[in-house]
């Protein structure tokens, strides 16, 4: 059977990447392993397309005369499926104001594609071969250009871009702009398919693996921890099962999440709209992470005050996590069950094998929610992540009551400082976490579950329970050093993060005009000056930096703390090649132009 349905040099249909809009192309090429085929538009444009993003132009002209003899009603109820960003759910009245909203929006995405799309004039396969004086721009031109134009004009230019006829006959070019006007209006948007084609995390045998692999590693680096030598081949003694469940344990998991759901409810914060899914919607959510956190000091406060031993939870931390685990579990069976029943345009791209396994485990709904109550955003960052830091100071409290420490020790005081600044940045830039690969592919499942719930607070919380049991003095020189490596991964992973996000929220803002981005066909640029053009992934590399500077303090007689950072780097590199993947599929050429442009992934001259 042949592996791809159109022949090189064969005249097609392909539609313009992120839009509605299809032109007569040629296929060039086709890549057997990415499954891509180039075309080349009529003004010399060369892009990679998918299959399903190409039609047979019989095809197509029998669409359109059918389409043309659509009712006006037929017509409208087309238009209502498009991918517009701001659009209601299907079957919702659109008030003024979310009409308002939308015309707004509809403005926006015009001038963004007039920034990013090329003129048919000039050499555009160039634009795409990441030339610099052709494939960069800097946000400054960008704004001169937006200021220049009116709302008319502009849509007039987008169009007249687009025409890839002949400019000469005024009269035949009008008729071809009405043509591609119907196609719009007439041409349903086919239903984005979220069914998971390729499985990632080895399918599903390597997902069951992890199912099994991961809780057995919470309690191995547990049980390790509380040895007198915790090496590596020095297994611990297995205890007993019913000495891992503590009732009173599960209690206070459970009190806890409630807690955290009771802030999160609170209507303190601005709610601000997600990415666009599928169906054009955007979710609200509602950012207070940062109040819950001042909340949630507050009532550790008071419990202290009152002399409530939360070292308690270093004589139980594998009771704790054995009880978060269940809990974790119970959640993702609950999530599971109910994704059953959720429609096909709510399930998450990432977890819709079909296979159970693999589907419980990447979560098979993409935003599940009780109401407005949304449990993915809620777990993302709060009950672990704040759990994280209530587990590392009462590993200081315990450090202190066990020897008998009038002041903890530094190295204690560093790695709780250094891990509270990474939870505050967290919370305080709650509204970065919308935009990442957890929430807009992954849907909620066992993975995210058990991680939120049961990693984060229990295995990142490592090196303070490590340096419980296993004291380690280190100078003020030695300590000072520590803090400057953290303070430099802090400073890269910031900076990469907030450039590319007010990159991403406005790429004309003035304070990003000396950066410049290669323009995609979706609208959206990829910097490839400042952070962005140092390596593909600089957040990855000061997150990195900033966990081996966790562990430092912890000394060198044992590896087991520098768990964290090993395992990190790990899930980064994988982390990495998924997006890289997602965003070859996003971008196609203009990614291949960043890589070749921008060659390390992570760590200059080494990855
Ligand atoms: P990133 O913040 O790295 O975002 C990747 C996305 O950025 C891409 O999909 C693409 O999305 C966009 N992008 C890529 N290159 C460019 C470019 N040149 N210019 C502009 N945009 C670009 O994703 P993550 O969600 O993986 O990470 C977020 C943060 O969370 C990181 O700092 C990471 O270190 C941290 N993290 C921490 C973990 C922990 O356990 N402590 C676990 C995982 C992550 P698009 O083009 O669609 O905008």
């Amino acid at each position: 059977m042949p592996s791809r349905k159109f022949a090189d040099g064969e005249v097609v249909m392909g539609r313009w990447p992120g839009s509605v809009l299809y032109y007569e192309v040629q296929v060039t090429s086709y890549d057997d392993v990415a499954h891509l085929y180039t075309v080349k538009y009529k003004d010399g444009t060369e892009l990679a397309l998918k299959e399903s993003d190409i039609r047979s132009q019989s095809s197509f002209k029998h669409r359109k005369s059918q389409s043309s003899s659509s009712s006006p009603s037929r017509r409208s109820s087309s238009r209502s499926r498009s991918r517009s960003p701001g659009r209601p759910a299907k079957g919702r009245r659109r008030s003024a104001s979310q009409s308002r909203e939308h015309k707004e929006d509809k403005k926006k995405t015009i001038q963004e594609s007039s920034i990013a799309l090329p003129k048919p004039s000039e050499n555009n396969t160039k634009r795409y071969n990441g030339e610099p004086e052709s494939t960069e721009k800097n946000a400054t031109s960008c704004i001169i250009l937006e200021q220049k134009l009116k709302p008319d004009l502009e849509i007039k230019r987008v169009l007249e871009q687009y025409s890839l006829r002949s400019r000469k006959d005024d009269k035949k070019k009008e008729e071809i702009y009405s043509e591609k006007k119907t196609f719009v209006a007439v041409k349903p948007i086919e239903k984005v398919s979220t069914k998971t084609k390729e499985m990632e995390f080895g399918g599903r045998i390597g997902t069951f693996m992890l199912m099994l692999f991961l809780p057995a590693t919470v309690f191995y680096l547990l049980l390790m921890c509380k040895q007198d030598d915790p090496s590596l081949l020095n297994f611990p003694p297995l205890p007993a099962l019913e000495s891992l469940w503590d009732w009173r344990a599960f209690g206070v998991i459970l009190l806890w999440f409630f807690l955290q759901a009771v802030f999160y409810l609170l209507p303190i914060g601005k709610v601000v709209e997600g990415l666009p899914l599928s169906s054009g919607r955007r979710l609200q959510y509602r950012i207070n992470g940062f109040y819950a956190f001042i909340l949630t000091a507050a009532a550790i406060g008071v419990l202290l005050y009152f002399e409530f031993e939360l070292h308690y939870l270093y004589d139980h931390l594998l009771q704790f996590a054995a009880a978060a685990a269940a809990f974790a579990l119970a959640l993702s069976v609950y999530l599971y069950v109910r994704s059953l029943r959720a429609p096909e345009e709510e399930l998450a791209p990432g977890g819709n094998s079909g296979y159970f396994i693999y589907d419980f485990f990447t979560g098979h709904e993409l935003n599940p929610r009780i109401g407005s109550f949304d449990l993915k955003y809620f777990c993302e960052l709060r009950p672990g992540l704040m759990g994280w830091v209530v587990i590392n100071l009462a590993m200081l409290l315990a450090e202190m009551k066990i020897h008998n420490l009038s002041v903890p020790s530094l190295s204690m005081i560093l790695v709780n400082s250094f891990q509270l600044l990474y939870v505050v940045d967290a919370l305080w830039n709650e509204e970065a976490v919308l935009t990442t690969m957890d929430i807009t592919h992954d849907g909620f499942g066992f993975m995210l579950a058990f991680g939120d719930l049961v990693w984060v607070p229990f295995v990142y919380s490592l090196q303070a329970f490590y340096l419980v049991g296993h004291p380690t003095t280190i100078s003020w020189p030695v300590a000072a050093a520590i803090t400057a490596l953290n303070c430099v991964g802090y400073y890269i992973f910031r900076s990469a993060n907030s450039q590319k996000n007010n990159f991403r929220r406005n790429p004309a803002d003035p304070k990003l005009a000396n950066l410049k981005f290669i323009p995609t066909a979706t609208g959206k640029g990829l910097l490839v000056t400042g952070w962005w053009g140092f390596v593909r992934h600089p957040n990855y590399l000061g997150d990195i930096i900033m966990a081996l500077a966790w562990s430092l303090p912890c000394g060198f007689n044992h590896i087991l703390p520098y768990f964290y950072v090993i395992y990190f780097i790990c899930l980064l590199v994988h982390r990495e090649a998924r997006d890289e993947q997602h965003c070859r599929q996003k971008y196609g050429l203009a990614w291949e132009r960043y890589c070749q442009r921008v060659p390390y992934r992570i760590c200059p001259y080494i990855y």
